[in-house]
């Protein structure tokens, strides 16, 4: 039976109707269905050892489109839907996005799951079946609300898998429930991603927004993801969610080695448990809980074990990301671990007398990095300046304890996702020039620097950007009700908002540029500035600097002496299919965090794999993108990371020097209280804002502001030198090749897992 038959007595089974007669809904439950059977048909990817992903984030976006690529059909399909007078990217809209992360990180999880699938490698990613995952983000009074978001409709990716686990606690005892969502590796097999939920989820427990009784843990567990966790409430309800995974993980690992038949004291055979970032650190002493007390193991025989098996990935240096739990928290949610957790902490404080290396620290907090440390084989930072600065700085004193520990992963994306899926003509374009090895091995796309000199290439790329960006215009002008001038520069920053990544820095050159064209100096071409970030909602310096974006929009696109010349659009709800969007029509890439702040981005590689041109400070995998591109591609500002970090060592940067000695800083910083913006905005939000730049700016701000406004100046100017800026958007597709997380898994699986 052909593909068109299959769909086709689905589509007649289910509604009585042919493929042309369906609504798209329809055909996207009917193409979701083929799309599962196809998959289900896929061999499982088996081997001796198998790894486990454990995370509390998997940011796994839309699936349809990127899993009828990787099967290889969707070319096939996009036609036949074609000649029933169908759309499959219509079709694909249907699709409700999963928001089971936050940023960066959980979307790292996800693209290392289609390629630990894409290598052949087995490995199962291990996470939470949240039913509202992170909060949707609906603009009110120019503000961020939180509303629940509701993705799991009647037919989706989750598929039930009758395993089921219980889970006690101090104060009760949950059952579980196991649903899998394959994963398919392009042109490969298919390994899962396991996601657990309680059997008494409640979702009427949610009264209005994201507001619900914190203390109803049977019935809360899986409803959001990081839940307010500005009270002891939603802290404990945290510490709930982290030990419900890692309890159910640990569970489902050692059935499937015991399915395996595999002697338990050499369970690091057979299986290699990767930790993303400290949230599934319960894991080590879980593990160790279930040897000694089940199966008969003794405490050193069951330290040694887990820690030849579990190995850590640290994500950030923010001292707010690495978890120090209350021991009190510990007792009350978790009472059967504290003794470990104890005795793992008396063990390391017999060796070790260094106060910063403790587990359990003179005010009775549990340090959880300082758990995985000890007790797993490896330490790796997500690029190379991020790891650095492990060893240098935040965590010298461990990495002199185990510097055989310590290694670096450069973070990467999957280029089916980020290239194949969201920029198809571009994927076209350079398969038509270089052939299709790019895809399975992204190193190749460095044969297109031989097309460097080519202007029928040259136009090309640019010919597909401006499509990008009239498909974004017209998906824009739709949502968010503006126009945009796709013949003006798109400059975007898109990302979780944070005040070390700086959009407030942005938000000062779009008022910098403002006064200027108040004043009469006009610029040579247009200017968009897009943004994209939720904040979370505790988070209020975030939500101010979201109130000044939502401000600026107002006023910059309702004033008929500078509109022409500039559109600012903070667009509602960024996510995974958002970016899809926005990554194909930028010109000009925003990374301008503090340095030494980002640990790696991942968005910059998106970016710059579609011919976009980054704008960036030396920090994080800009780092390395400097360094594959050269000077000459890129547009590097700003102070490097150890003047940074000197600068909070001494605590000598005072920002309101930098106002004081700087007109145009000043104006720009000042416009947030001048009459304009408060006759717009909010006072309070505005205020507020203004008095943090000037008073604390913890992450800088002002320090790089003269520097990030001269150098983007120039880049606009040298967007004119057309021939040139089509150059410098080549080389940087060019050698995007070292981020497809293709190269980032083969490196964990050589140095880490050795599956
Ligand atoms: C890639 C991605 C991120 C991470 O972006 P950074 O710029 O690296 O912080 C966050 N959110 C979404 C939806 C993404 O796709």
């Amino acid at each position: 039976m052909n593909l068109e038959q299959r769909l086709g007595k689905l589509t007649d089974k289910r509604y009585g109707r042919s493929i042309a007669e369906c609504t798209d809904a329809q055909l996207y439950n009917c193409v979701l269905q083929m799309t599962k059977e196809m998959m289900a048909d896929k061999p499982v990817i088996s081997g001796k050892k198998k790894v486990y992903y454990i995370s509390m984030e998997f940011l796994i976006g839309k699936l349809l489109s990127n899993n009828l690529i990787n099967l290889g059909v969707y070319e096939e399909l996009a036609g036949i839907l074609a000649k029933n007078g169908k759309d499959l990217s219509i079709i694909e809209e249907v699709e409700a996005e999963p928001s089971l992360g936050n940023g960066g990180l959980g979307r790292l999880a996800a693209c290392f799951l289609d390629s630990i699938a894409t290598l052949g490698l087995p490995g199962d990613g291990i996470g939470l079946n949240y039913h509202y995952g992170l909060f949707k983000q609906v603009f009110h009074d120019m503000r961020q609300s939180a509303q629940k978001n509701d993705w799991i409709t009647g037919d989706s990716w989750l598929n039930p898998t009758g395993t089921s686990f219980q889970v006690c606690f101090g104060d009760r005892k949950v059952t579980s429930v196991l649903y899998d969502i394959d994963v398919i590796g392009y042109e490969n097999g298919c390994n899962k991603l396991h996601l657990f939920d309680v059997a008494t989820v409640d979702e009427s427990l949610v009264k209005d927004g994201i507001h619900f009784d914190k203390t109803a843990i049977e019935k809360n567990l899986t409803l959001f993801l990081y839940p307010d966790d500005s009270d002891e409430a939603g802290n404990l309800l945290r510490i709930y969610q982290e030990y419900f995974m890692v309890s159910n993980g640990a569970q489902l690992i050692i059935k499937e080695l015991k399915e395996k038949g595999c002697d338990l004291y050499h369970m690091d055979e057979y299986v290699a448990v990767q930790i993303n970032d400290t949230h599934p650190t319960m894991v080590i002493p879980e593990l160790i809980r279930i040897l000694t007390w089940e199966e008969g193991f003794t405490m050193e025989d069951a330290v040694d074990v887990v820690s030849r098996t579990c190995a850590y990935t640290n994500h950030t240096i923010l001292a707010e990301a690495l978890e120090k739990w209350p021991l009190s928290y510990m007792e009350k949610v978790v009472p059967q671990l504290v003794p470990i957790m104890k005795e793992l902490s008396a063990r390391v404080a017999k060796k070790y007398k260094n106060p910063k290396v403790q587990i359990i620290d003179s005010d009775k907090r549990v340090h959880m990095a300082h758990i995985d440390i000890h007790y797993g084989y490896s330490v790796n930072g997500v690029a190379a300046i991020h790891t650095d600065i492990l060893k240098d700085t935040e965590l010298h004193d461990f990495y002199e304890l185990y510097p055989e520990k310590f290694n670096n992963k450069t973070n990467g994306i999957t280029f089916r996702r980020w290239l194949l899926s969201c920029n198809r003509e571009l994927a076209a374009l350079l398969a038509s020039l270089i052939g299709d090895g790019y895809k399975k091995d992204a190193d190749q796309l460095e044969k297109l620097l031989d097309k460097a000199g080519d202007k029928a290439v040259l136009d090309a790329l640019e010919g597909i950007k401006k499509q990008k960006k009239e498909e974004l215009a017209a998906y824009i002008q739709e949502k968010e009700g503006v126009r945009l001038d796709t013949d003006s520069i798109f400059d975007i920053q898109v990302k979780r908002l944070h005040e070390y990544k700086r959009q407030q820095m942005n938000a000062l050159y779009i008022i910098h540029k403002y006064l200027e064209i108040k004043g009469g100096k006009k610029p040579v071409r247009p200017m968009t500035f897009l943004f994209g970030a939720k904040a979370a909602p505790a988070y209020v310096i975030a939500q101010d600097i979201i109130h000044l974006l939502l401000v600026l929009e107002k006023i910059v696109n309702h004033d008929p002496d500078v509109s022409p010349y500039m559109k600012v659009v903070m667009v509602e709800n960024y996510n995974v299919s958002y970016a899809e969007k926005l990554i194909p029509a930028c010109d000009v890439s925003e990374q301008i965090s503090l340095a030494s702040k980002e640990a790696s981005g991942t968005g910059n590689m998106k970016f710059m794999l579609n011919g976009a041109v980054t704008l960036g400070t030396s920090d994080g995998a800009n780092v390395e993108i400097h360094e594959l591109v050269g000077d000459d591609n890129i547009y590097i500002f700003g102070e490097k990371s150890d003047t940074v970090i000197g600068h909070y060592k001494k605590a000598d940067y005072v920002s309101r020097e930098y106002y004081k000695k700087s007109p145009v800083i000043r104006k720009a910083v000042d416009f947030i209280v001048s009459k304009e913006a408060l006759a717009v905005g909010h006072k309070e939000n505005l205020e507020r804002l203004h008095k943090e730049l000037l008073n604390k700016d913890w992450f800088m701000t002002l320090l790089d502001l003269e520097d990030y406004i001269k150098v983007k100046d120039q880049m606009f100017a040298d967007y004119e030198d057309r021939d040139r800026w089509k150059r410098m958007m080549l080389v940087n597709i060019a050698k995007a090749g070292f981020f497809s997380s293709d190269r980032t898994i083969a490196e964990y699986n050589r140095d880490i897992w050795k599956l």
